[in-house]
């Protein structure tokens, strides 16, 4: 057992009680408009639980990089557009989602947040200023972190995109404040990422790609661990796995200097009983004619100027094979430089497997912002068991390293 489940608002008393909840209401807001409202939504089961409890809920959230920002445009002698920062639109955003009115304070400390929350009704809602106003909250200041303690009687965490964070209200208020549980959404990324994985049903499938076999190397010793029974590992990190086995893989994206570290890994795989499985085919480009040469090879790259940029069909026919035989499947990462068409299709067709094993009674976690995109493309963003919200915490998470924003919440005595 990896990992042990953490109190949530269900198992605690928050009857009436100031309850302080850290949200993840980071939102792309261009010209005063929110352009995805999907962070805002994820936050609605934890506030609405608790308004039926008649809490006096006070909402609290980071939004991009206000002070760095601010730091950036005087040294560019450019005018800072501190409202650009602003929560002020979400609450209004949160109001319509819930059918309520959200009161705003702006601030998040100080006089006007103290008295906004000491004279909160039961059963009502209050979003604060933005908490990267204050350098205290990504330098996790104490005092800064006594002062957030001091508006609640419970801490409320529901923000796991943040919790790989130790910051003033992701772990330093947890100091300052008796009861500190996680929220409904973090809840549900707990029970997926930690309980499900910890104790899979098997077959257990993991697929993992993207660019990058640094970032990658915990996350796959980890699952070897779990003792993964099949791993898949495409996009561009695949170049090192294969290069390092001695196949030419012409211009395509390599990490060498973890090549040694990719042997290391298979046979840590082998000796658990992981079945490492890597791509066969591939669809390439030649780095000096690209627009003309789009062409699917197999795995040995005779050309030394082809640059791999998608797996190929027979790969997606292989992993997809392999997706729909199992009963747990966790995905990061695409196939290919999803990003580019037709470089798409090697993760859509990814993507259509595990939609499908879904449907079979599979249970899929799939996490990564490009992962979720090239589901939503492939049309079946829906289909998914679970969709994780973290980006850098899932992979943290994932990779077996504790969070501080988990860590400091209360756990389930069992
Ligand atoms: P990562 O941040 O490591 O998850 O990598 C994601 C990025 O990897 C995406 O922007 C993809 O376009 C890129 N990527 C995946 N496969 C390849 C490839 N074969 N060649 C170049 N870039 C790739």
């Amino acid at each position: 057992m990896f990992f042990k489940m953490k109190k949530t608002l269900r198992d605690v008393d928050i009857r009436g009680k100031r309850i302080l909840v850290r949200v993840d209401f980071n939102v792309p807001i261009k010209n005063g408009e929110i352009k995805d409202d999907t962070r805002i939504r994820a936050a609605v089961p934890t506030i609405e639980y608790a308004l039926q409890q008649d809490a006096k809920v006070i909402l609290a959230s980071h939004l991009g990089r206000p002070l760095k920002e601010q730091k950036k445009a005087a040294e560019a002698g450019r005018e800072f557009n501190q409202s650009a920062f602003s929560l002020r639109t979400v609450a209004a955003r949160l109001g319509e989602l819930i059918g309520r009115n959200v009161e705003f304070v702006s601030d998040c400390v100080g006089d006007s947040a103290q008295s906004a929350c000491s004279n909160l009704a039961g059963g009502t809602v209050l979003l604060l200023e933005n908490l990267r106003f204050h350098e205290g909250e990504e330098k996790n200041d104490a005092a800064f972190a006594r002062e957030l303690g001091a508006l609640c009687e419970v801490f409320v965490n529901d923000a796991f995109g943040a919790a790989h964070r130790a910051h003033a209200s992701t772990e330093g208020i947890t100091h300052f404040v008796s009861q500190s549980v996680a929220g409904l959404l973090m809840a549900k990324e707990l029970e997926f990422l930690g309980r499900t994985l910890d104790n899979p049903l098997r077959p257990f499938v993991a697929i993992l790609g993207g660019a990058k076999v640094s970032d990658k190397i915990p996350v796959i010793e980890s699952l070897i661990k779990r003792k993964v029974d099949k791993l898949l590992i495409g996009g561009a990190m695949a170049y090192t796995f294969l290069k390092a086995n001695g196949y030419t893989v012409g211009k395509s994206l390599v990490e060498d200097e973890l090549m040694p570290k990719a042997l290391e890994t298979e046979e840590a795989a082998r000796l658990a009983g992981t079945e490492i499985i890597l791509p066969s085919d591939h669809q390439v480009v030649d780095s000096y004619d690209p627009l003309n040469s789009r062409k699917t090879i197999p795995v040995d790259f005779t050309n030394t100027g082809l640059v791999g940029l998608d797996i190929g069909t027979e790969t997606v026919e292989r992993f997809s094979a392999v997706i729909k035989g199992a009963k747990t499947i966790l995905w990061n990462g695409p196939m290919g430089m999803f990003e580019e068409e037709p470089f798409d299709q090697g993760t859509i067709g990814i993507a259509l497997a595990v939609a499908e094993a879904t449907r079979n009674g599979a249970i899929s976690i799939v996490g990564g912002g490009d992962s979720v995109a090239a589901l939503n493309k492939a049309g079946v963003g829906k289909e998914i068991t679970h969709v994780s919200t973290g980006g850098g915490a899932t992979l943290e998470f994932l990779a077996g390293t504790p969070l501080p924003g988990v860590e400091a919440l209360e756990e389930i005595q069992t």
